[in-house]
């Protein structure tokens, strides 16, 4: 029997020798951005991968999501290390494809390399085993929220019922016999951390239904969508003062006008919106409050708003006992960096959705500069964004389950998930809703 330092000594050495193909890995994907749940040519990469390495694995799961398992020596907890498959549209990103403008502006080609490198460096070192349970890798569609119209006609064709990957994965059973999962995201400097949580949010489309007229001839027979849509976005800035700073609330919208002419009263406005705040209860009282601001500017120009509610993502949960697992096993890596515990982001992630019903974390790797979904977010240091998480990810896995997993098992006796499947699956399903509000008779 080796040691635990040993094993991970061996592991590092391999990921090492294996470096300049898990880099090819993170600049291969970055190469190939493709948007959620069309994830196909990445998919299709990923599977590759894992066949080279001889590690079984399912494809197709919520369209496009991969899974491989690796099993231990002897049973125990399953731990599944996660890398997200999906770009985001920012066309001016210098590795932007051309014809989508979706781009990994956000990194989540080093979160598939980090993941690839665990699993070539765990099934190479024959760690797997003197390691208590299993380990699956999976390769999960679709973090980013956008691309809704796309989503909602994967709905209506029965391919997917959750607008995002995790989610999906949570309710076609993927994670069913999973207790525990990490994920490594790519983050500007060079050191490494992890935020206190992260909000949680619901998603509206609200279409703005008025009357088409000659915009100068005669606006007097028209409705205009566009001024109830605005006034509806103005309502919902007012609405920002009476929100407690520790809501964390940000409501923020877009437009779309589908068929816009200046010389005509626009008769039909799309507005996205999303509503996030620090926890269930100020999701739920913010969606309220922004229904009452989308129904007042339709109200006032005598318009039709037809509001759809589209589950989010969940506040997210950090693992305490994770994140100590994590920042032992990072440090080595960082030297001369602090590992920072900011506090909690207002942004979102479906992984927040995955920390509802088990212990889980969503920390951050240095590697980067520029900031996330900007043009100019790139790797500047390989070795740091690419190879360093597969190291990372494999080093946390065999702290878990070495020595009859007792860490791992620590954590589950320590953390009580604050949703079943079954609870989970219920709000978020009856977060699903539309209502539709006629102001024009
Ligand atoms: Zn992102
Ligand atoms: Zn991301």
């Amino acid at each position: 029997m080796i040691s635990r330092e040993k094993a991970k000594k061996n592991i590092c050495r391999i990921i090492d020798e294996e470096s300049s193909r898990i880099i090819k890995i993170g600049e291969d994907i970055l190469r190939m951005p493709e948007k959620g749940f069309q994830e196909f040519k990445t998919s299709a990469y990923v599977q590759e991968c894992f066949g080279k390495e001889g590690i079984p694995f399912r494809s197709g799961l919520a369209v496009t999501g991969v899974r491989a398992d690796l099993g231990g020596g002897s049973k125990g907890p399953r731990i599944a290390l996660m890398g997200e498959l999906d770009a985001l549209s920012v066309p001016e990103h210098p590795f932007a494809d051309v014809e989508t403008g979706a781009a990994h502006a956000c990194g989540h080609n080093a979160q598939l390399s980090g993941m690839l490198g665990a699993a070539i460096g765990l099934k190479r070192s024959g760690v797997l085993e003197h390691l208590a349970g299993s380990i699956s890798f999976m390769a999960v569609p679709a973090e980013e929220l956008n691309d809704m119209n796309y989503r909602l006609d994967l709905r209506k064709k029965r391919k997917i019922s959750f607008m995002s990957g995790k989610q999906e994965f949570i309710k076609i059973g993927c994670f069913d016999d999973i207790d525990m999962a990490i994920m490594i995201h790519g983050s500007e400097g060079r050191g490494a951390g992890v935020s206190e949580s992260y909000n949680g949010f619901l998603f509206k489309v609200s279409r703005f239904t008025g009357r088409a007229a000659h915009s100068a001839a005669s606006p007097h027979l028209g409705v205009n969508a566009l001024q109830a849509a605005s006034l509806a976005l103005s309502a919902l800035n007012a609405q920002n003062e009476t929100y407690l700073d520790e809501e964390r609330a940000r409501i923020h919208s877009i437009f779309e006008i589908p068929s816009a002419a200046v010389n005509v009263v626009p008769a039909g406005v799309v507005m996205e919106t999303q509503v996030r705040a620090s926890n269930v209860e100020s999701i739920l009282g913010a969606s309220k409050k922004a229904d009452r601001a989308l129904k007042a500017g339709a109200l006032a120009l005598g318009a039709k708003v037809a509001i759809q509610t589209i589950p989010g993502y969940m506040p997210t949960i950090q693992n305490k006992g994770l994140i100590e697992i994590y920042r032992q096993n990072v440090i080595p890596f960082i030297p001369g960096q602090k590992f920072y515990f900011n506090p909690p982001k207002a942004s979102s992630t479906d992984m927040g959705d995955v920390s509802q019903i088990m212990p889980a974390i969503h920390p951050y790797m240095g590697g980067w500069k520029g900031s996330p979904h900007g043009r100019n977010f790139e790797v500047t240091d390989k070795n740091l964004a690419y190879v360093v998480p597969a190291k990372v990810l494999a080093l946390c896995a065999i702290d878990l389950l070495w020595d009859k997993a007792g860490q791992a098992m620590s954590i589950l006796r320590e953390t009580k998930p604050a949703l079943t499947k079954k609870r989970y699956l219920e709000i978020q399903e009856k977060n699903f809703n539309r209502s539709l509000y006629d102001y024009s008779r």
